[in-house]
């Protein structure tokens, strides 16, 4: 991608976007925090929302997932009361149609917002009330995910949660937190009730944690899609010169099932996923087919949003517009929305959008003049200087 006419067109921000992994309590915005902290006595590391949203990042950015969740304690104290989670909620929704995301899936875990009395129904209606005030305002269409914790043992309940509130907005079921020590089938009576109730199912896996983790949140947990999966790079076999030659038995089976994996760059940075964007397995997984998607996880923790991570994956893996659509569509094939809605949001939004993002390219480019990476004979005649043969 041309970055200069990408940045001079605003093409990270206009693109339409599809944000599938994204937690609620890892997205308050600083000044919500500063806010509701005010009004709860909550004594704050920094005062100011750029100072917090410091504190925060560099929280986070110690390249350890145990840490890296550390700042959670510090929104969840501030997410403990209803008026607290429908604002959270609604707002953002608004940062959602600012970052030009038309649908999102955010999730959380209503375990960590029950200090002050609530119980967990109350926690779900409250934020879905926000949601849905904030789909009115901002236009943006939105799933909700209820998360259990690994290390936890009530994520029977949760599911049962997930399940009740599935005509009100939940699409989905999600297992969260510290991987190593903390198996996925140790929860298998929730995702046996999930699947018995034909709903669904992503995990966090691949993550902290080797390939066996990806397999088990497949295989014995029935996941549909899987959060990070950054480990899947375990089961594909390279060459000397880094290329790869073959792949195995689980790596196959998540391409031909097409199992979408919901990347989430900075983030993977962030916790030590990867201990770069070079070693980071997107560009082979993109290359070699399998149903990758772009996320921001955490959007306050990891200073992110989805125009930032569009730019970074351009950037980084020399992703152009075409990419960027292709992308997209795959994170709404793979949304848990019912299918007539998902093809809804494809051929309403974001094809057309993207097709007037195509023109605008090609205007820019005819503007500039601008060569084709490949120049066609008629391109090179175009650009030869004017002559008496050969006049402008
Ligand atoms: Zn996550």
């Amino acid at each position: 991608m041309d970055l200069k006419m990408a940045r001079e067109l605003d093409l990270f921000r206009k693109a339409p976007k599809v944000l599938l992994h994204d937690h609620l309590d890892g997205g308050v915005r600083p000044e919500t925090v500063i806010d509701l902290a005010l009004q709860t006595h909550l004594t704050l590391p920094a005062h100011e929302p750029k100072g917090l949203a410091d504190w925060f990042h560099m929280g986070a950015n110690r390249g350890n997932l145990k840490q890296y969740l550390e700042g959670f304690s510090m929104t969840c104290a501030v997410m403990q009361t209803e008026e607290a989670l429908e604002r959270i909620a609604f707002e953002m929704l608004e940062d959602m149609r600012h970052d030009g995301v038309c649908y999102v899936e955010t999730r959380f875990a209503p375990i960590f917002h029950m200090e002050k009395g609530l119980n967990m129904s109350r926690v779900v209606n409250a934020v879905l009330r926000g949601l849905k005030q904030g789909r009115k305002a901002f236009g943006v269409r939105f799933g909700l995910i209820l998360c259990s914790m690994r290390n936890m043992d009530h994520s029977l309940e949760v599911a049962e949660l997930a399940v009740s509130f599935r005509d009100q907005g939940v699409v989905g079921f999600d297992l969260a937190g510290e991987e190593i020590g903390y198996p996925a089938k140790r929860h298998l009576d929730a995702f046996h009730f999930i699947q018995r109730e034909n709903f669904y199912i992503t995990i966090h896996a691949g993550e902290a944690f080797g390939k066996e983790s990806i397999w088990q949140a497949i295989q014995y947990c029935g996941a549909h899609r899987i959060g990070h999966g950054v480990r899947l790079k375990d089961d594909l076999f390279f060459n000397e010169r880094g290329e790869v030659v073959g792949m195995g038995r689980l790596a196959e089976y998540v391409m031909n099932r097409r199992i979408p994996l919901e990347i989430c760059l900075s983030s993977n940075l962030h916790t030590g996923a990867t201990t770069s964007l070079d070693s980071h397995p997107f560009r082979i997984f993109f290359d070699r087919k399998f149903r990758v998607t772009l996320n921001t996880d955490n959007r306050l923790m990891s200073d992110t949003s989805m125009t930032k991570e569009f730019e970074l994956a351009s950037r980084h893996f020399n992703l152009d517009l075409r990419d960027l659509e292709k992308i997209t569509i795959n994170s709404m094939k793979s949304a848990f929305v019912p299918y007539r809605d998902r093809c809804d949001v494809i051929y309403d939004v974001i094809k057309p959008r993207y097709a007037e993002l195509h023109s605008a390219v090609a205007e820019y480019r005819n503007r500039h003049r601008e060569a084709p990476t490949r120049p066609t004979l008629e391109a090179v005649a175009e650009s030869a200087p004017p002559s008496a043969a050969n006049p402008a």
